[in-house]
């Protein structure tokens, strides 16, 4: 695109006068004005192109601008752009049956939310209802929404300045082999003690007071954690041992991120209720939801369920939603997520892991990776501590500058660098993109032993 200092400057201008930002102290941040997108690439207003390697918060599954959702969007609003969730709607049930389709048998409805942190409000207000107790355990290193319970849920330094909003949430250790909260060293040892250390939050906090556990089947932003074998089921077990409902959070992963429907179908394991969202729609209308085991709904079958939204179940955003079915179907996203995955990114990471003395570690699946900077690759020394800001995050901003520099956008969380390009990225684009991080690895070498 043509550079626009005009309209750059005015962006800005209104940007920086009226727009309060998430997460931000308002002084501190420089909002990049975007003028448009388009697949993989975004650009700014000086016409500089930018690979998306974070896809806008791994939302953007199906890329920016993807022709079959803009016009699905476009139909919808000419033929009825709005309608209340009390009545039927043509896109809100066909969208409803596809999710369900994808969905384990057994859980057969969907509650509509308008994205993750009211999918998860509503799962534990579900669970809550249906098992009369209160209590829901979730992990430290984990994301659920920045609302009432979903911030509680939360396990990461968002939720500290939030506490306390919702006083039944638990936290307990997940899962993460390479900084073992339980000093494994296998990936067997990590399943074992972790279930073991999850028993027994289980046994002290009291199973008859625990309404739910609730676990992002791979954690996303905290750091790409893939569950070792069996962990999930050994959840599974101890849920349906103590009646406690299994909450999946597929917000960030579910819709082909991990190169599947839902990633816990790499896991061979079937949770009672599934809060997602983003990748439902490419997040182009703001749409989330849960996904509702037969027992469950039915439970509301002659008691009322007691929540609701105006925008459930969004006509525009349903459209979207059935579009992006038609694309998965038809261009087999899910296999080039895995082809791309296997072939492309995990052998050019393993590299990167046996040449960069800053990376201590590799881990993903599908197109969603994480890598994990160190200081010193024996000691695992973070290159930048917890919760790192200001001066503190200076080495991390550094290497984002340096791969914007070239053209990719990347996705930074404390010391790790997470890889989350569009599904729809070329293998070309996708290449260039690695390279670029591979050479702007060597600046964080230089500061690790
Ligand atoms: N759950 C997970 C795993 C997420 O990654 C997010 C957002 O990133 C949310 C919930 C919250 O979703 P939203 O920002 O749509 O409320």
């Amino acid at each position: 695109s043509l550079p626009d200092r005009a309209a750059n400057e005015q962006v800005r201008r209104d940007d920086r006068a009226h727009v309060f930002h998430s997460w931000s102290a308002q002084n501190l941040i420089d909002p990049t004005p975007v003028a448009r997108g388009e697949g993989a690439t975004f650009w700014d207003y000086d016409g500089n192109e930018y690979l998306d390697f974070g896809s806008q918060l791994v939302n953007l599954n199906l890329g920016h601008q993807h022709p079959d959702l803009v016009r699905a969007i476009q139909e919808q609003a000419g033929r009825l752009a709005t309608i209340q969730p009390s009545m039927a709607n043509d896109v809100r049930g066909e969208l409803a049956r596809l999710i369900t389709s994808k969905a384990p048998d057994g859980l057969n409805k969907v509650f509509f939310t308008n994205g993750g942190a009211d999918a998860n409000e509503n799962a534990v207000r579900m669970a809550r209802g249906y098992t009369g107790r209160r209590k829901v355990l979730t992990t430290y290193r984990s994301y659920h929404g920045s609302t009432g319970s979903a911030i509680s849920m939360t396990g990461d330094p968002r939720r500290w300045a939030n506490e306390p909003s919702d006083s039944s949430v638990v936290h307990f250790f997940g899962p993460y082999a390479y900084r073992s909260p339980f000093h494994s060293d296998s990936a067997e040892q990590e399943t074992e003690r972790a279930l073991r250390h999850l028993e027994e939050v289980v046994m002290l906090e009291g199973p008859q007071t625990i309404a739910a556990i609730a676990l992002e089947t791979v954690v996303g932003t905290n750091g790409v954690l893939i569950p070792p074998p069996g962990y999930l089921q050994g959840v599974r077990e101890l849920c349906d041992r103590h009646g406690i409902i299994y909450i999946a959070d597929e917000v960030m992963v579910g819709f082909g991120r991990v190169g599947e429907w839902f990633a816990f179908d790499a896991f061979d394991v079937a949770p009672d209720l599934i809060s997602f969202a983003k990748g439902v729609n490419s997040g182009y209308v703001p749409l989330g939801g849960v996904v509702i085991r037969d027992e469950i709904a039915d439970f509301f079958g002659d008691r009322a369920y007691t929540g609701g939204l105006t925008y459930s179940g969004h006509p525009l955003g349903c459209a979207a939603g059935i579009a992006t079915f038609e694309v998965f179907e038809r261009d087999d996203i899910l296999g080039r997520v895995r082809r791309l995955g296997s072939e492309v990114v995990a052998p050019t990471v393993a590299d990167w892991a046996s040449r960069h003395p800053s990376v201590g570690e590799v881990r993903g699946r599908g197109l969603f990776w994480a890598v994990e900077l160190v200081r010193d690759q024996g000691t695992r020394e973070p290159l930048v501590p917890f919760n790192a800001s200001g001066a503190d995050a200076a080495p991390m901003a550094e290497l984002a500058a340096r791969c914007k520099a070239s053209g990719v956008w990347p996705m930074i969380h404390f010391n790790r660098l997470q890889i989350a390009p569009p599904l729809v990225i070329g293998e070309d684009d996708l290449r260039r993109g690695l390279a670029v991080i591979d050479e702007a690895l060597a600046y964080t070498d230089k500061l690790a032993a």
